[in-house]
């Protein structure tokens, strides 16, 4: 099932990526999920990424920022659906260490930049058990 975006998170989220580029930028997807588990995704919020590595292949969001956002969603009968990031000069394919740390049922959106561009946007989820 493919999540719905507005053109304006969409664009948000390809300003995000050019800017971070060349590294990788993360965040966090707001929006609504239906009993059927369709997702809609209203907002985004931008994270720093927090790794402490080379900041092109990994990306860490603050567990903080997580929970401080939750109790701010909660109050507006928001949620987090889903996590975006970039893939400066990759493809927007999962790596190993995506794959790792999927949260089933969140959205996973992987944005690949090239030269600063965003060429290809591609969304992942991996289902509860
Ligand atoms: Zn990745």
């Amino acid at each position: 099932m493919e999540p719905k975006f507005s053109k304006i998170v969409s664009e948000q989220m390809a300003l995000a990526a050019k800017k971070a580029y060349p590294n990788e930028c993360c965040g966090i997807l707001v929006g609504k999920k239906s009993e059927k588990g369709e997702i809609e995704v209203t907002e985004i919020r931008e994270a720093s990424n927090q790794f402490q590595g080379q900041k092109s292949v990994h990306f860490q969001i603050d567990p903080l920022f997580i929970y401080r956002l939750e109790q701010e969603l909660e109050s507006r009968g928001l949620e987090i659906v889903g996590v975006y990031h970039s893939h400066p000069d990759c493809p927007a394919i999962l790596s190993k260490e995506d794959e790792n740390y999927m949260v089933p049922g969140l959205e996973y959106v992987i944005m690949s930049v090239q030269k600063g561009e965003v060429v290809d946007v591609k969304s992942y989820r991996r289902d509860l058990q």
